[in-house]
């Protein structure tokens, strides 16, 4: 499968430079900042610098240190947001959307980490 990145998509922007973000960590192969439009008290967007679509195509395509460093990303993260279950924090939820039934807004590979807040269900009815 051939995937099409899109190099005019935001995040794009934003690892440009283009568009300012709120940023929480930035590591060699990954930029983590925080959502626009946050659905709970701590929503972080955690991305690869690399131009993958989606994580099917991140983990195909990706190099084993773009990986390492990307969930080693997610993790300090949650360790800054201190969310992590069984510490202090309360938990969290990773998240990361892929294609139309997946309703992928940005073309370039992401993950939520949300917290803060009980969030219920994982999946809640389609309307
Ligand atoms: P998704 O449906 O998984 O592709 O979600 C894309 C997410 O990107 C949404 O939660 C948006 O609120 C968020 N988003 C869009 N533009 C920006 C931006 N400029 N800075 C931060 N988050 C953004």
């Amino acid at each position: 499968m051939a995937y099409n990145y899109d190099d005019q998509n935001i995040f794009a922007k934003i690892l440009r430079g283009e568009i300012p973000n709120n940023t929480v960590l930035e590591t060699e192969h990954s930029l983590a900042f925080r959502d626009i439009a946050p659905q709970a008290p701590d929503h972080v967007l955690v991305i690869p610098k690399g131009a993958y679509v989606c994580f099917d195509h991140f983990a195909l395509e990706a190099s084993d240190a773009e990986i390492v460093d990307f969930t080693r990303a997610v993790g300090e993260v949650a360790k800054q947001l201190g969310v992590q279950p069984g510490e202090s924090g309360a938990g969290y939820r990773l998240l990361s959307n892929a294609g139309d039934d997946g309703v992928q807004e940005v073309p370039h590979l992401h993950v939520h980490l949300v917290a803060g807040r009980p969030l219920g269900r994982m999946i809640q009815p389609a309307r």
